[in-house]
């Protein structure tokens, strides 16, 4: 457990909400007043920029305002690159952070190979700039958060590891042993990227690291630069979500490029999401055993498949599903009375009367389940429909039409299509032994789906009706390795009666666990409103190929990975934000960086393809990949460079 003011983090305590201002901390007022509305929204830890001795100074007004105010939630520095204010810092405010990858390092981005010797003077120097500021640390009974960025990773680290998980864990724990030789354990670690991928092999490379080592600090939650509204959000709900379901994390930070207390919700859900589960339950995904980080301890042993490394799961190639396939979305139409041509709007594909043309978006769904409902409608070219088993046998005309199975319905299948067949699965359905009617023998799961009587042209659609679903899942998937099938998996969920913000950060936290494994196919994902009847087709159709662009298994828009900004940041984010995206969002695939400082956004914009980077007041600097193209030109310009910028790179199309 760590003590950070009167909030204590880790050990048995809640999962800890926090966030970061984002006005001048030289602005007392300001920063006071928006740190009360982060407070007031459930915020439990308030960070604060302290880029120079003067804002650290500055921190002992704010800090004294809010108290003033009957405010007593502790205060946390965030520095980079100054020593001098981080100790500062620590004498007046609970907690500072510090970035091992730039407290003692300037960023050249320059990949150096160190000697052995060179490696160790290095660590040499980094000892004697740290160790001032451990000492008055413990001494003043302050907090300390080593908080390694993918982004911002130092020369000798990516000299040495390169880009990696391995390179961010062995960042922290270089600054973790100088604390420990000075007998400073008030420590929480954080692993943070824009990359969910990388982000989650990170903080799990960092539990075993950890468990080598006999340590057991508490982690600290979060995906950088994950931008706004819908996008950010999936995105933060796929890389916190996936490790709080497996009981990692004891403190987490939503980034949103939004005002802050605009997190704190979405934080909120997240925790409440987890708190829900019965995390007993991971025992039957063998991962690890408790919610909380002291009991945590991941099995490898235990696992078939690497946690560690993204890998997808190898799967034959059937119709258009796995193989080298991107992951499918599935549109479930079951509980419509009527499917029309219009119906299909919602799912991106836009019928024209006078052209008899469809249009189709880069958000069109692959498949609609219509379940009994027979469609009278010539449906675009691209699209396939599923019909229950019992009215395809049935259709006159069964062109891209395709049955869904029961697994009862399976065992005693007579017609099946040529092409591509799928079969509803549980987690029993795989365990159990299986009498079938047709071979008239006991057979295993494995042995019936390989049997000459059965179609090999099948696809799985796994279902699951536990809370904590996304554990039974993977067990579904590792029992599949252990017996050597193959075949492409639909990962399908059900939400009911919540909010359409909790529906979309529960189905994100959900299947982007699986997804970053590498495990499924596709997606299916059903939502039914609380009151209203129906449920929003065009929620759904989003939210999946939302979750697939966060976890990078399919990319259907533009990336933005814009920074929340800070005290540091000299223009405003969220408007210029909204103004690129206004011109970019066509731009499927490209990667743009929106970031608020020229300290530390280079750096933090990770693998942009384009940077769009605040130097001054009013003045913008522009990076394509991390070369710098044009330097310091006017903010109003700015937007227009940018484009020019991508034009010349040639990543622009026309509307
Ligand atoms: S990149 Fe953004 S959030 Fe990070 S220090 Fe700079 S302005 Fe602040």
């Amino acid at each position: 457990m760590v003590t950070i003011g009167d909030v204590p983090l880790g050990g048995d305590n809640p999962i800890r909400i926090q966030s970061m201002t984002t006005t001048d901390t030289m602005n007392t007022l300001a920063t006071v007043e928006q740190s009360i509305r982060m407070i007031d929204a459930g915020c439990e830890y308030v960070r604060i920029t302290a880029p120079s001795l003067k804002e650290a100074q500055n921190l002992k007004n704010i800090k004294d305002e809010l108290r003033k105010r009957g405010y007593t939630t502790p205060l946390i520095a965030d520095i980079h690159f100054t020593p001098n204010a981080a100790e500062l810092a620590a004498r007046l405010v609970e907690k500072v952070r510090v970035n091992p990858g730039n407290y003692a390092d300037k960023k050249k981005f320059e990949t150096i190979e160190y000697s052995d010797y060179e490696y160790e003077a290095e660590m040499e120097r980094i000892r004697k700039r740290f160790t001032p500021l451990v000492k008055i640390c413990k001494e003043y009974g302050t907090a300390m958060r080593i908080g390694t960025n993918h982004g911002s990773l130092s020369d000798r680290i990516l000299g040495r590891y390169g880009d990696t998980p391995l390179g961010m864990v062995e960042s922290a724990l270089e600054f973790l042993r100088i604390c420990e030789d000075s007998n400073y354990f008030n420590i929480v670690l954080s692993m943070k990227a824009s990359n969910t991928q990388v982000m989650v092999q990170a903080y799990r490379l960092l539990i075993l690291k950890m468990q080598e080592l006999g340590m057991n600090y508490p982690l600290h939650l979060g995906v950088t630069e994950a931008g706004d509204g819908e996008d950010g959000r999936i995105k933060s709900a796929v890389g916190i979500g996936a490790l709080l379901e497996d009981g990692i994390g004891d403190t987490i930070r939503v980034s949103l490029t939004e005002d802050p207390e605009f997190e704190i919700p979405v934080a909120k859900a997240l925790v409440r999401r987890v708190e829900s589960l019965n995390l007993e339950s991971l025992k039957i995904a063998i991962s690890p055993k408790s919610k909380k980080l002291s009991n945590v301890k991941l099995n490898k042993l235990k696992l078939n498949y690497n946690p560690y490394q993204y890998e997808r799961r190898k799967t034959d190639e059937i119709a258009n599903f796995g193989g080298h396939n991107v992951p499918r979305v599935i549109a479930d139409y079951s509980e419509r009375e009527h499917v029309t041509s219009a119906s299909l709007f919602s799912v991106g594909y836009h019928y024209s009367v006078p052209t008899d043309k469809w249009t189709i978006t880069e958000q069109a769904c692959d498949y609609i389940y219509v379940g009994d409902n027979v469609t009278r409608f010539e449906i675009p070219g691209t699209l396939g429909l599923i019909y229950n088993k019992s009215v395809w046998v049935n259709l006159a005309d069964k062109t891209r039409c395709y049955p869904l199975f029961t697994f009862e319905e399976y065992l005693s299948v007579k017609t099946s299509s040529d092409q591509l067949n799928f079969l509803s699965v549980t987690l029993d359905d795989i365990l159990r032994v299986h009498q079938s009617k047709r071979i008239n023998k006991v057979y295993q799961f494995e042995d019936m789906l390989n049997h000459e009587y059965y179609r090999c042209d099948v696809v799985l659609i796994f279902e699951t009706s536990k809370e904590h679903g996304m554990a039974e899942q993977r067990r579904m998937f590792m029992e599949l390795k252990k017996r050597n099938i193959n075949v492409p998996v639909i990962i399908k969920r059900n939400y009911k009666k919540m909010k359409d913000e909790d529906f979309q950060l529960y189905a994100a936290a959900d299947m982007g666990a699986l997804l970053l494994d590498g495990f499924a196919d596709g997606v299916m994902l059903s939502y039914q409103r609380p009151q209203k009847k129906g449920c929003d087709l065009q929620l759904i159709n989003s939210t999946s190929f939302g979750l697939l662009q966060a976890t990078r298994m399919r990319i259907s828009k533009t990336e933005y990975i814009s920074c929340p900004s800070c005290g540091r940041t000299l223009f405003d984010l969220q408007e210029t934000t909204a103004k690129i995206r206004e011109r970019t969002d066509h731009l499927k695939g490209v990667k743009i960086g929106i970031m608020g400082c020229i300290v530390n956004g280079p750096g933090e914009m990770a693998d942009a393809d384009y940077g769009y980077v605040g130097t001054g007041p009013g003045k913008i600097t522009l990076y394509k990949g991390k070369q710098v193209v044009e330097r310091n030109i006017d903010e109003a310009e700015a937007v227009d460079s940018l484009i020019n910028l991508i034009k010349q790179g040639g990543d622009w199309v026309d509307v």
